[in-house]
């Protein structure tokens, strides 16, 4: 077994600062390597992220996506949550929709997406979604949600209605990425109704973790929640994503992993936790590639059809090719 290194001394990044460049003194290079700490938000200073943490600078072609978003007053995950990927993903036209509005009833610390008082949902939402998926020209399309505790269905038949909406106006596969609608039986089975052509719901993290990481969930709540989806609908891939650097180790990883294969998971997305914004939970360790590489041939290994492990990998990350592996396009 791969003799994982103690915790490194290395910065804790603000992921915000990072992708703006503003701190920046990159000039030309495609790429920002100086990075501003925000160690308590207050005293920044500069360190050099891992080499292997650098990721394109934004293009032109980035535009056609944000405007689309923009015109369609569409919330994406990508956005809210400061993804790294964004420059990359947009640039190709793809995006994750974020349904539900843009509040969040959870307070999970590594998310950056708004907290506090939620918004009506708009009925119209799933049409735009579907006309987006349609003028981005996607074939899969994944669409995931804030977390809605203060619905009785947790927003369950909204997502059904978008599963619809963009299928009956693409035909493009959907994968759907649900919170746990607090476990809530028949919530869950409505999206399963809508026959998403994956459903993905995330661990997040070891369940050591979870309370300082995703406060308010439980680990075996998650567990339950995939079980339920492929008791119900066998055929449906089955997908769960997990963040590194929050303080796990590798074994209590590969002990998820393996709870995953034992309720059935197919598929697994392994990647870095970057904090993104002063006030999120801060990195305590940068995994290098090479242990996101191992980690990936032991999931596989265990039986998983579709690994995942990378440094920049999210749920979404490339989700139609991965779809496209397990032959659901
Ligand atoms: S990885 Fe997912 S969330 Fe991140 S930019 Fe790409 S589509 Fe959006």
């Amino acid at each position: 077994m791969l003799k994982v290194t103690p915790m490194l001394e290395l910065p804790i990044l603000s992921l915000e600062d990072t992708l703006t460049g503003a701190p920046s003194s990159s000039a030309g290079g495609g790429c920002s390597s100086d990075i501003a700490l925000a160690l308590d938000g207050s005293v920044p200073t500069r360190r050099r992220l891992p080499p292997w943490l650098k990721r394109p600078m934004p293009t032109s072609e980035m535009s056609f996506t944000s405007q689309i978003i923009e015109d369609l007053r569409l919330e994406t995950v990508c956005e809210s949550a400061k993804c790294p990927n964004r420059t990359e993903c947009w640039s190709q036209r793809t995006a994750t929709f974020m349904i539900l509005g843009n509040v969040c009833t959870r307070p999970c610390g590594f998310c950056s997406v708004p907290r506090g008082k939620t918004e009506e949902i708009e009925l119209d939402e799933p049409e735009r979604v579907a006309e987006a998926a349609k003028r981005l020209g996607l074939e899969h399309v994944v669409i995931t949600c804030v977390t809605r505790d203060d619905l009785p269905d947790g927003g369950a038949e909204h997502f059904y209605r978008c599963v619809l909406a963009v299928r009956a106006a693409t035909g493009a596969a959907v994968e759907v990425l649900t919170s746990d609608f607090l476990g809530n039986r028949a919530a869950i089975s409505r999206v399963v109704e809508a026959r998403p052509d994956v459903f993905n719901h995330n661990t997040e993290t070891v369940p050591r973790l979870y309370e300082r990481v995703r406060r308010n969930a439980k680990y075996q709540r998650t567990l339950d929640l995939l079980k339920q989806v492929k008791d119900e609908a066998p055929d449906m891939p089955t997908k769960s994503g997990l963040m590194l650097g929050l303080g796990e180790t590798m074994d209590e990883v590969l002990d998820v992993a393996s709870d995953l294969r034992a309720i059935g998971v197919e598929m697994l997305t392994v990647g870095q936790y970057l904090q993104p914004t002063p006030q999120n939970l801060p990195v305590e360790r940068f995994i290098p590639p090479e242990e996101f590489d191992w980690l990936g041939e032991q999931c596989r290994r265990m039986g998983f059809k579709l690994v995942s492990s990378g440094p920049f990998v999210r749920s979404s990350y490339h989700a139609g090719e991965m779809a496209d592996v397990l032959g659901r396009k």
